[in-house]
């Protein structure tokens, strides 16, 4: 390929997404001046034009924030970390309201106790890392679990993590982008149709969108989380997969009442955050929210499909998005789960409805690690993906990573560990352990009209 400069045309398919938005700021910052970013959907704030938006990972209100000790994520906690404290892009997004990881069952508590032990020992390990070993002392943590159903927890409690305000994070890059003068494509222009491939080099030289208008691009890079595999063939490395996600609507009142509480995940259950207050763009719309989610294997969504390079159907688990089928419903017993997780963490909230519930999709590779890599057949195509559902809290710096690989300075160990890894791929879905997930397709009360086909 021809070697990188500031002026290099860099397309970033995906771009207003968690890992592709980080890949453009750390490129602006890094000098480059043209960019251009492709999206189905834009940035929070254009969702007024383009309709609300749970396709990407980011287009949520919250999602959990705090040190990771495994794998790239892990090496690179600190920088993390310190953007969401301190970066003015991040600061005003980053809530540290403590975070409670919790079991019930004998053998998920003596998981939790050697995860317990490793981070002590880990040079990542935060000060204020304790073991709650009962009932008191996780209430003494998380008072507002009295009456919850929490006889025989124990857990991990973490002082330094909370949770992020994540479609105002994302959109706070986005204006960060516009301020660097990168070039944004939204909507139908910006839907990826195909990379352009240069015959003779095999070399890919840009992207065609749905509209057929052509984007050339000296490198372009895929940072389309779970709908990569079913746009590029992936060789089976991710499998994409989709958890639930409910809100429940509050009163300022109540609020006031579950303010600060810390994030509580218990993997048998699921998890919930504080309220946070949404401001609509209708007026007389704003509201107080609750999220929770369900904790499970994930269910995967298997079709034929032939995404760019292979030569015939394959089966891959495509996404299919709340945003683009908004009359979509879930699985009934995901409603349950859901259900569950209420009556566990919130239960004077159990006999109220949620006011939305839909199902968000992330890319699962077999060890968890990114595929931050160029494809092996096609120079200048890079694919910055296989985010394994814990992508969201390296918004502030996933894209360095990405940076450092399109100029060549990632380190030969890191190349090997987001490589082009097929053999090593998840097909049946199972990477995060545990039993297969199962597929949208078994499910009962997942309505989803007549339009059941690949987006
Ligand atoms: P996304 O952020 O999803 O971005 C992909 C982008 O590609 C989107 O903007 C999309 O519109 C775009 N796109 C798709 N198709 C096309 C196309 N054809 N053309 C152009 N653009 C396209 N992570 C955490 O760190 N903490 C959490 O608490 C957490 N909670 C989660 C809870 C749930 C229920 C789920 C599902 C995920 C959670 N995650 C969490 C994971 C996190 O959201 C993802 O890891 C992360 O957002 C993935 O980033 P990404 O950039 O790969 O994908």
């Amino acid at each position: 390929t021809s070697p990188l400069t500031h002026d290099s045309a860099i397309v970033i398919v995906g771009g207003a997404g968690t890992i592709g938005s980080s890949t453009a700021l750390h490129l602006c910052r890094r000098g480059y001046k043209n960019i251009t970013l492709l999206d189905v959907y834009g940035f929070p704030s254009d969702y007024v034009t383009y309709g609300p938006s749970q396709s990407a990972g980011a287009g949520d209100i919250n999602k959990h924030i705090g040190t990771s000790y495994s794998g790239t994520r892990g090496e690179i906690s600190d920088m993390t970390m310190d953007m969401w404290r301190n970066d003015p892009v991040f600061k005003d997004y980053y809530h540290e309201v403590g975070e409670l990881t919790a079991a019930s069952l004998p053998e998920h508590i003596a998981d939790l106790r050697k995860s317990y032990k490793a981070k002590l020992n880990h040079p990542n390990k935060s000060e204020e890392i304790k073991w709650l070993g009962d009932r008191e002392e996780i209430i003494a943590h998380c008072p507002h679990l009295a009456n919850g159903l929490v006889d025989g927890w124990q857990g991990i409690w973490t002082e330094k993590a909370g949770w992020g305000a994540a479609n105002d994070a994302v959109d706070s890059v986005g204006r960060e982008l516009r301020n660097f003068g990168v070039k944004m494509i939204f909507g139908q222009p910006g839907t990826f149709g195909r990379p352009l491939i240069d015959e003779a080099t095999t070399r890919c030289v840009g992207v065609i969108t749905k509209d057929g208008e052509k984007h050339y691009a000296d490198r372009v890079v895929m940072a389309t989380g779970a709908w990569s595999p079913s746009l590029i063939d992936l060789a089976g490395q991710c499998v994409s997969k989709c958890w639930i996600v409910a809100h429940l609507e509050v009163s300022e009142e109540e609020a006031r009442r579950y303010k600060s509480i810390p994030v509580v995940y218990n993997g048998e259950v699921g998890f919930c955050f504080e309220p946070r207050f949404i401001r609509h763009h209708e007026p007389g719309k704003d509201r107080w929210i609750i999220k929770l989610c369900d904790e499970f294997p994930g269910y995967t969504r298997f079709m034929e499909t032939t995404p760019f390079g292979a030569e015939e159907p394959i089966k891959v688990s495509v996404p299919r998005s709340h945003s683009a089928h908004p009359t979509d419903t879930v699985p009934e017993e995901g409603m349950r789960r859901l259900r569950r997780v209420v009556e566990v963490m919130l239960p004077e909230f159990t006999e109220r409805e949620f006011v939305k519930s839909y199902m968000c999709w992330c890319t699962d590779t077999a060890d968890a690690e990114w595929l931050f890599c160029q494809h092996p057949s096609h120079p200048g195509l890079y694919l910055a993906t296989g985010d394994s559902g814990h992508s969201f809290v390296t918004l502030p710096s996933a894209g360095s990573q990405v940076v450092d690989l399109l100029e060549g300075k990632a380190s030969a160990e890191r190349m090997r560990r987001w490589g082009w890894r097929p053999g090593r791929g998840d097909p049946e879905g199972t990477g995060r352990g545990g039993v297969a997930p199962k597929d949208l397709s078994d499910l009962d009360g997942w309505a989803h009209g007549d339009d059941e086909r690949a987006e």
